[in-house]
Parts: C-alpha cells; structure tokens; sequence
C-alpha cells in the first residue's frame, strides 16, 4: 500500500464508502483521457470522473479561462454583487435551454440544484394560494442526490428509504418506464402515470424526471414518447415538469439537452456536473418566465435561497470555457462515433454467462450483470486492464470523455469485456 493510501485511511471519508475506504488508488495527474497513478500506471479513463470531465483532464481553454480569472476575482459574495462570468454563464445557458426558460439560480452542486428546483415549484403553488399542492411525483428508478428533498425522490428501494426512513417526505412513484429507447409505448404503459395524476390532482406539485436516461438509480434507456405523455399530463393538470439533466446535459445522450430526444421543453431545468467540464463545482436551476412571474407577484416574492458560493466566478469562467467548447459542435460528431463504437466493442459482452443486458445511447455504455459485483476484486482487475472503470451493483458502465479516440475506444471496451468474462 502507497504511503498515501495509508494516509487517507486514517482521516478521509470517500463516497458510499465506510470510514476506511477499499480498494483505493492514488492520482498523481489527469491528462486528456488518461489519469496518472502514483505508481506511475496510467489508466484510460472510461468515467469521465462521474460524467462530468466532457473534454477530458487539464483542457487548455479551461485552464487558461480559470487562470485569468483566478488572477481578476476568484470569488465575490452574489447577495447584491454580480460579475460579467455568471451575466454571461447564465444568458447563455438561458439561450441553449429547452424551450428557452428565462431564468437561471446558480448553486454548488447537483442535490443542490435539484432542492432548489423541488422549492420553486413548492412556492409557485404557495403563491398561487395552493400550498396543499405539495407533493412530488417520481420515477422508480430515478437518482436525484443525497441531499434530504433530493433523497425523497430517488428510488424508494435502491434509495436511501428505509435508512431514513420516517425523515424523507413521502412522495408519490411512477413505475420505472418498461419500453427502451427505440421502443413504442402502448396505452397500458401509461397507466401507472395516468392513475397517479388522477387520484393525486390536488396535491401534486410538480413531477420530476431524468429526461430518456436514468442514471445512478440503474443506468435505463426509455422511451421518449414516455416523456412526452408526461409532459401532456402536466399541461392538463397545470403540474410542473422539472427535468433533472445533470448527468444528461451537454450532449452526453447525442443531443445536447436529453429533453430534445422526445422535443419537449420542461418548467424547471437541473443541470450540474458537466457544466464546467469537470473542473470545478458548480450547477444551475433554469426556471421558466411563468414560474418566476407567479413566485414574483406572490408572497413573500422573493425566492428563499442563497448559498455562500453562489455564482462562483471561478467556476462560471470554467463554465464559460466548457460552452465555447461544445458551442464549436464537435461533440456531436464525436458522441455518435463512441456511441457507434461502444456498441461495436461491447457486443461481445451480450451472452456472456454474468451478462443480463447490453445498452448504449450516445457516449453511454451500460453491461448489466446478473449478480452484484464484489468491488474488492474487480475494481483491481480493470485497473490490471489499464482502464479506469468504477461499477456499481449490477452495473458496469462507462461515459468516456468525447475526445477519446477509436484505440483508446477499444482499450477500453476489450478492458470491460475481459473482466466480465471472469465473472462467473
Ligand atoms: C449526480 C446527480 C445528481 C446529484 O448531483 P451532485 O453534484 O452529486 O450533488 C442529481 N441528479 C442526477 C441525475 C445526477 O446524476
């Protein structure tokens, strides 16, 4: 063991990892689509450091925007100051969203964006002189973060339910969308939805949804006429529709907003992790005019929330960077050819004994097993492939950066596959 693993054993706490974190490998540097170990391996990178790192490690363009600001203003408190990296962060996100909602609050981080969101629609309906429309409907399947509103609405099995439960507010659950990407819906797949809208009408506030993929919460592919016959439900019932494309957003699915697959626009947007290309924290809630008119003109008329590092000026020249990026339009190129040759690469794992499912759509690979993984083992296994690969449960699943080349494609897809096949 490296004398840092050491270390961090003693005093570090890592992500669903008990006090001592295991296995645990050192970084010493990132570059492009490779992360540098401590002990000088160098590993292809197939996550993307949790979807967000779209351009790769250390792009020049973001790092040279960072620097700039760094050396103007790192960071001003966002109560009553603004500056010209979150003016411009904030009309361009505004400009690129789905049926261009107007207004955007900016936060620190995902579960953050997601409460935020989960509170304007609560207030909307406060000011509307509804406060009883207060519940949220939700997708089983669905990852919306750990935070305690956030949490409420992931999955109630595969989330963190019955540890808290009592605590969570108690929300209402579609059932997990049955038909994939490519498939049609029957009206007997709307059933669950339609039941739910109408035996809740009075109190549902709003409905939240991860537009096409669900991430964390299973890594699924669904159909975009299921996301349209939410968007008709809400219309009809006057519910807002919050589109949760954190993990989605900024070309991950093939188009640039998920929500484009099924040509719907929602109320409220999330957006985070990719946002500034993996480089620093930061997220964003987009709002619609109706929904800051109505918080407006209601009581108290102020939105109640406000964090510390609101509008970070370092992560918005991050941001900034990571949009002229995409804005050259080379991501869609490159994401259709991952998407073209993780399904060429993963094939091999369909009928393999451990195998259960195959699914790609866009730069998403997902190789579904039959059994949980033991992390102990296979974590160690795919850096021994070269390739940085990080399952969870059932799911072992890959999102490299767009600029990762054909070869590298390979390694990476011949990494997963060799280590699957040792499954038994
Ligand atoms: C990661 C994620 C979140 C939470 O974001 P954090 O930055 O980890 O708080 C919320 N929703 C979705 C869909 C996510 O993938």
């Amino acid at each position: 063991m490296s004398e840092l693993v050491a270390r961090d054993r003693r005093h570090v706490w890592h992500p669903y990892a008990g006090p001592v974190a295991s296995p645990l490998f050192a970084v010493e540097s990132a570059q492009g689509v490779r992360l540098r170990l401590e002990d000088g391996r160098e590993l292809i990178d197939g996550m993307s450091s949790w979807w967000s790192a779209i351009h790769g490690y250390r792009h020049p363009h973001i790092e040279e925007a960072v620097k700039q600001q760094l050396e103007r203003l790192p960071h001003v408190m966002f109560g009553g100051l603004t500056h010209e990296p979150a003016v411009r962060l904030c009309e361009r996100l505004a400009a690129q969203s789905p049926g261009g909602l107007e207004r955007v609050f900016l936060s620190d981080s995902g579960s953050v964006a997601v409460e935020i969101a989960l509170k304007l629609a609560l207030q909307v309906w406060q000011a509307r002189g509804r406060p009883q429309r207060r519940r949220i409907l939700a997708l089983r399947g669905g990852y919306h973060g750990d935070t305690f509103g956030a949490m409420a609405v992931c999955d109630p099995v595969t989330g963190m339910h019955g540890l808290f439960a009592g605590t969570l507010a108690s929300q209402l659950f579609a059932e997990r969308p049955a038909r994939r990407f490519d498939e049609a819906c029957e009206a007997a797949d709307f059933a669950d939805l339609r039941r739910l809208f109408a035996e809740h009408a009075d109190e549902l506030a709003a409905v939240i949804v991860e537009p096409i993929v669900q991430g964390a919460g299973g890594m699924w592919f669904y159909s975009p006429e299921y996301l349209r016959e939410i968007r008709r439900l809400c219309d009809d019932s006057g519910v807002l529709l919050v589109a949760d494309e954190i993990a989605t957003g900024f070309g991950r699915t093939g188009r640039y907003f998920a929500c484009e697959h099924a040509g719907i626009a929602p109320d409220v947007l999330c957006v985070g992790k990719a946002l500034t290309g993996g480089t620093l924290t930061l997220a964003a809630t987009l709002a619609s005019a109706e929904v800051c008119r109505v918080i407006g003109e209601g009581q108290p008329g102020v939105f109640m929330h406000g964090p510390t590092f609101m509008g970070n000026a370092l992560a918005c020249a991050a941001a900034n960077a990571s949009l002229d990026l995409l804005d050259s339009g080379a991501w869609s190129e490159q994401v259709a050819g991952i998407e073209r040759g993780l399904e060429a690469g993963l094939a091999a794992c369909r009928g393999l004994p451990a195998v259960a499912d195959v699914r790609v759509l866009g730069a998403i690979g997902v190789v579904e097993l039959r059994e949980p993984v033991d992390m102990e083992r296979v974590a160690p296994a795919f850096v021994a492939q070269g390739i940085w690969i990080r399952p969870f449960g059932r799911l072992v699943y890959t999102m490299p950066p767009y600029g990762i080349d054909s070869d590298d494609l390979r390694r990476l897809t011949d990494g997963i596959r060799t280590v699957v096949a040792s499954l038994d």
